[in-house]
């Protein structure tokens, strides 16, 4: 079966043609596929992978080190785990309240360069998601970019799955309209993480910098995540 990454690659540059904007970047989400298909994809060119899960992501990381992969954390963190995950990722995107930005910030090694942060925001407000909401992210965005050994690098959000697109490019929409002011006070900060499998085109014409892309590039996953 041909790889569908070319194709995949191919809509995000019409996509991004079409809004104006330049391409975004793709993170490959690989939570529940094994290391082997992250090394194809690897192969192919693909850099950057999301995971969900903190025990799964550390195999796979030490199982694929020789290929100087680029590992984001796009699942809810919890604090014990942070030492791990500032040791071991080069992004996380899942940062939702100030004791984790303590956390990481305080395991981060110094030999490394700067943990990428982005904010997570709870942009549908739904009580079964994680993120902070849009009214806290300013305070959390001046905690973290007090922190040296973090970097502020912007938002990210899960949309709710609403039937009606109108309803999901609101919610794109809001997070733009929210970056818009984060990125004015801090350079850094020009990353907008939204789009995912089923919705990235749309994502991509509200101001996505970055789709999470996993079911379309790795197929159904074996196991519910
Ligand atoms: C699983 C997941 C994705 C990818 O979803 P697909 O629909 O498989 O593309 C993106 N972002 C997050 C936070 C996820 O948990």
């Amino acid at each position: 079966m041909p790889s569908p990454l070319p194709e995949i690659l191919r809509n995000l540059h019409h996509a991004a043609v079409a809004a104006g904007r330049p391409d975004p970047a793709l993170l490959a989400v690989s939570k529940t596929q094994p290391a082997a298909a992250v090394a194809a994809l690897a192969a192919q060119g693909q850099r950057a992978f999301g995971e969900n899960y903190v025990q799964e992501a550390l195999t796979k990381i030490a199982q694929l080190q020789a290929l100087d992969l680029e590992w984001h954390l796009i699942g809810h963190l919890q604090s014990n785990k942070a030492e791990q995950v500032a040791r071991h990722f080069q992004w996380v995107q899942s940062v939702d309240r100030p004791k984790l930005v303590t956390a990481l910030a305080r395991a981060r090694p110094a030999h490394l360069p700067p943990l990428q942060v982005l904010i997570q925001v709870n942009i549908d407000d739904e009580s079964s998601k994680h993120g902070c909401a849009p009214n806290e992210v300013d305070a959390l965005a001046t905690a973290v970019a007090a922190e040296p050994r973090l970097q502020l690098r912007g938002l990210m959000a899960i949309p709710a799955p609403w039937p009606d697109p109108a309803r999901r490019r609101q919610a794109f929409v809001r997070m733009r309209d929210l970056l818009q002011p984060l990125s004015a006070a801090h350079p850094h900060a020009d990353t907008l993480s939204m789009g995912m499998s089923s919705d990235y085109a749309e994502a991509i014409a509200e101001g996505a910098t970055m789709v999470r892309i996993g079911t379309a590039l790795f197929g159904a996953r074996a196991r519910p995540a």
